[in-house]
């Protein structure tokens, strides 16, 4: 019913040449797929030559980040519609990284979302908690507020364009990966919390990502859990044979 996606976040690496070229050896490895929607995120400056490597194939393009206005005076942002306009199909929001080195916040998380959405570009809406929360026993409050605030004022239909990566900021780039058993906890927390902020056939629909350390050797039993329904992966994305080898997961 949910088909699974895999997206790969590139964070600050590779030049437009070698984002490109990533994307020429991408291609055939992940042609014969079948039921996995593809996304890379590359930074701002290669999307538009990635979005043109990567047409008329699987691969979708998300940016990794928005400002929540269309135009203005605000040196330095890059707006949705330009997003589009580059290519993408997508857009993370609410990164772990934004929130501890750049001061997101649920709140500016929910304006970049409602932004991005009513533009026609699909979100990536992140959440997770840190090390200190959990041993705190925080996790799902934590994971609540993130949620409620991420998705303030949207409505069932905006929700379908809006898919969540949950990223325990524990496992991210550290090599930890949570347990399937934790991962699956706190995904059916969500699901259960969607279904409470809107129906249960909205939270039967909406995808949940896993983010957090995934790699080839991790993602089926990952993949096996009842409410995951893909990854966000930073590390092991930069190279074309370890994502493609997450892509295929169920091979
Ligand atoms: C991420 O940056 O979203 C991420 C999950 O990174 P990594 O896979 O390297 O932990």
């Amino acid at each position: 019913m949910r088909t699974p996606l895999i997206a790969g976040n590139w964070k600050l690496f590779k030049t437009i040449s070698e984002a490109t070229a990533f994307v020429t050896a991408l291609k055939p490895l992940v042609a014969e797929v079948q039921g996995v929607e593809v996304v890379i995120s590359p930074v701002f400056t290669a999307l538009s030559s990635v979005a043109a490597a990567a047409a008329g194939s699987r691969i979708r393009v998300a940016a990794q980040d928005c400002y929540w206005e269309e135009e203005g005076a605000f040196t330095g942002e890059v707006a949705p519609g330009l997003l589009k306009d580059a290519g993408c199909s997508h857009v993370i929001i609410g990164h772990s990284e934004r929130r501890q080195y750049f001061g997101e916040t649920d709140e500016t998380a929910n304006r970049k979302t409602r932004a991005a959405l009513a533009t026609g570009l699909t979100v990536l809406l992140c959440v997770g908690e840190t090390l200190v929360q959990r041993e705190a026993g925080d996790t799902f409050t934590v994971i609540e507020s993130q949620i409620t605030g991420g998705l303030q004022s949207l409505v069932a239909e905006e929700l379908k364009q809006v898919v969540i990566a949950y990223e325990p900021v524990w496992a991210i780039g550290t090599g930890k990966t949570a347990s399937d058993e934790q991962a699956q906890q706190v995904h059916a927390f969500i699901r259960q919390l969607v279904a409470k902020l809107y129906s249960q056939a909205d939270a039967d629909q909406i995808l949940i990502l896993y983010g957090g350390s995934v790699k080839p050797e991790n993602v089926k039993g990952l993949m096996s859990q009842p409410d995951i329904d893909g990854a966000l992966v930073g590390g092991a994305s930069l190279k074309a044979d370890s994502f493609a080898a997450i892509v295929r997961f169920n091979s």
